[in-house]
């Protein structure tokens, strides 16, 4: 594929700017390999302590005893790290954005207003009877109340555990109880796209299933005066509650390893699994990554457009970017709305100069053609950012392209849930790109492939990717199910952490993730990873987006099978079916010759945009019952239709 080769090196302008060049990145990446006590020892240093650290790393993989501790004899407070110690030095300067759902709707949040909310929202939380270790479930809208709930949380030492506002009354009642928690912070409605959503008519709900009066209070955030069921005793209107409390709030001395959250996977693979976060290493990768992957300089702009539901919004909205004292934009509605060229003109109008965004948001623009983006310059931007799937070369030229003015560097970062921060994303001043990969690793991690055996692979291959050693950021649990932890992470190769993913490593030791392990196909004994197939349709113009699968079949074992989603305007027909299947067989092979295209007007997607998989599978092997737990799906109406027009009878 000409796309994949094509390389985009640093410029020399950038690099002299940079936090990192490649020489620093070099440097920095060996002593961290070479004498990760010193080197991790040295970047604490970049938090307030109360007690700073004398004992730094104490981890081990082995299955038998999976123990992972970060700075377990220092203690800090993150909410003191994300607020008070800016005070002196930017109190006035703006720390959250917020940009309405309505484009007429925005507001700025300085530094020391952050600070006050988040002190009176702490005392409220200790008047409802919560303290040290306590979880606290939040259900909210994309406003800064959500952010304030976060900080006033980690405050008084309690527990959070945001759930994605866009989820039902079961997933809130499982988390709810999963957890144990005392307390749901929660608005009337939220809005997106034009749209009310009823949270607290979600939450009523909730907390009617058996099992949820653990949670004895409802904090309600009036986001839009809507309509809501009141019970008496257990509501409470945030404004009545907070408003009067003093912003003065002590805050909490917590142990490094003392737990900051729990945050659900997506659940494309599974039942999602409830990550345990812990205090110090976690808030200091999450602050790293921020500043050296993004390359973020004092006083930008700089906007993720994820969810704070999911963990990109914990690590890039709220707590990397305060720790880092930057400003950062959070954004109530969708790109779409309301037209699709709203992306652009909120970079326009705060003057964004890094958006990190996700491969489902840039294909959909993409499938609009170039004139989605005719409403705004964007001569702010910088730096992009990629994350959540594998991006397709032809959307990244696009992103970079069109959205970027062809010349902003586009960091594409691996990591998940379980990571904590950013894991494998090239510096943009220090790695020259290549588009569709992650590049290389960041500072402390060491990624390796292994094949199905856990042999370590050396040099260009592909395989299994792993782990060797730990994180500061990494996730120390599943909360209530350590057994499921290690039998998730560590017991499939011994003293490794295993990803879930399937990677090749090119001969300059590129990442490049070819999806997830479940997903490779396996064609007359040829292995091959989805995202490779999916990456040459959607090179094809007619093509916006496809899903990759495979399906039992009686001679090559595998069959591939298709779903295709066409660019706007384009009609299906048997022709254009010929038409990809000979494109895919001249730019991969035909051993990658599809077998089943079938046309899909939309794909099962998690609510956090990833294509579900599993469910495409099982509709391709015609197994349409049992399509396990899709409690995670955005639109369940989309996998109706596909089941009925199935195209493997
Ligand atoms: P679950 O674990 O419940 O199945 P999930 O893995 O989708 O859900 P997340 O933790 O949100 O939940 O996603 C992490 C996964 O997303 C990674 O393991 C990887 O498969 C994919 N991913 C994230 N970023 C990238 C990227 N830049 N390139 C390729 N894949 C990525
Ligand atoms: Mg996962």
């Amino acid at each position: 594929m000409t796309e994949q080769q094509k390389v985009h090196p640093v410029s020399d302008e950038f690099a002299a700017n940079a936090h990192a060049d490649k020489a620093k990145y070099q440097a920095m990446y060996q002593q961290s390999l070479d004498d990760p006590e010193t080197f991790w020892a040295e970047q604490a240093k970049r938090l307030d302590w109360f007690r700073a650290p004398t004992k730094i790393k104490h981890t081990t993989f082995d299955s038998h005893n999976v123990d992972i501790r970060w700075f377990e004899d220092g203690s800090l407070n993150a909410s003191v790290n994300c607020l008070d110690r800016h005070l002196d030095t930017r109190g006035d300067q703006t720390a959250i954005i917020w940009e309405g759902d309505d484009p007429g709707d925005s507001k700025h949040i300085s530094y020391r207003e952050l600070h006050a909310q988040t002190g009176k929202l702490a005392n409220a939380l200790k008047e409802l009877g919560i303290g040290k270790g306590d979880v606290v479930t939040l259900y909210m809208p994309m406003i800064p109340e959500a952010a304030v709930a976060m900080l006033a949380c980690a405050r008084i030492g309690a527990i959070h555990s945001v759930v994605f506002g866009g989820f039902s009354p079961d997933a809130v009642a499982q988390r709810v109880i999963g957890a144990d928690s005392k307390l749901v912070i929660t608005a009337d409605e939220s809005v997106r796209g034009g749209k009310q959503v009823p949270l607290k008519d979600n939450v009523d709900a909730a907390l009617s299933r058996p099992g949820t009066d653990v949670a004895k209070n409802v904090l309600v955030v009036k986001r839009t005066g809507g309509e809501v069921e009141w019970k008496e005793g257990r509501d409470v209107w945030y404004h009545d509650l907070v408003d009067k409390q003093s912003s003065d709030c002590p805050a909490e001395e917590m142990n490094a390893e003392d737990p900051l959250f729990i945050l659900y996977t997506s659940g494309s693979t599974g039942a999602p699994k409830g990550l345990k976060h812990t205090t110090g290493g976690y808030l200091l990768h999450a602050a790293m990554t921020h500043q050296y992957v993004f390359d973020y300089q004092d006083g930008e702009v700089y906007w993720c457009t994820a969810d704070v539901g999911w963990v990109t919004g914990h690590s890039y909205i709220v707590y990397g970017p305060l720790a880092n004292g930057a400003t950062t934009l959070m954004f109530e509605g969708v790109p779409s709305y309301p037209t699709h060229g709203r992306m652009g003109e909120i970079v326009d109008k705060h003057k964004v100069s890094i958006l990190y965004t996700a491969p489902t948001a840039v294909r959909a623009l993409m499938a609009h053609g170039d004139e989605v983006m005719a409403s705004s310059q964007r001569d702010s931007l910088r730096v992009l950012g990629s994350v959540g799937e594998p991006i397709n070369p032809e959307a990244w030229e696009w992103f970079h392209r069109v959205i970027g003015n062809s010349k902003c560097p586009i960091v594409d970062t691996w990591w998940q849930t379980e990571t904590g921060g950013i894991m494998i994303a090239p510096l943009p001043g220090a790695i020259d790109l290549k588009p569709g990969s992650a590049t290389l690793p960041f500072f402390g991690v060491m990624p390796a492939v292994v094949d199905n055996e856990g042999n370590l692979l050396e040099g260009a291959t592909d395989g299994n990717l792993v782990m060797l050693d730990s994180w500061p950021g990494q996730a120390r649990s599943i909360w209530g199910d350590h057994d499921r932890f290690v039998q998730t992470y560590f017991s499939t190769y011994q003293g490794m952490y295993f990803t879930g993913d399937g990677c090749r490593r090119d001969e300059d030791g590129y990442y490049w993730i070819t999806g997830r392990v479940d997903d490779v196909l396996n064609v007359s004994g040829h292995r091959m990873g989805t995202a490779e197939i999916e990456s040459s349709l959607v090179a094809h113009e007619a093509v916006a987006e496809a899903a990759v699968v495979g399906f039992p079949h009686d001679i090559k074992g595998q069959g591939i099978y298709i779903y295709v989603t066409l660019t706007d305007g384009v009609d299906p027909s048997d022709e254009l079916k010929k038409e990809l299947t000979q494109w895919v067989r001249k730019d991969i092979g035909p051993i990658a010759s599809p077998d089943v295209i079938q046309w899909a007007p939309g794909l099962p997607k998690t609510r956090s945009g990833k294509i579900m998989r599993r469910i495409l599978r099982k509709i391709a092997a015609n197994e349409c019952e049992g399509l396990g737990d899709t409690s995670t799906l955005a639109d369940p109406s989309v996998v109706d239709e596909l089941i009925e027009h199935r195209a493997n009878r």
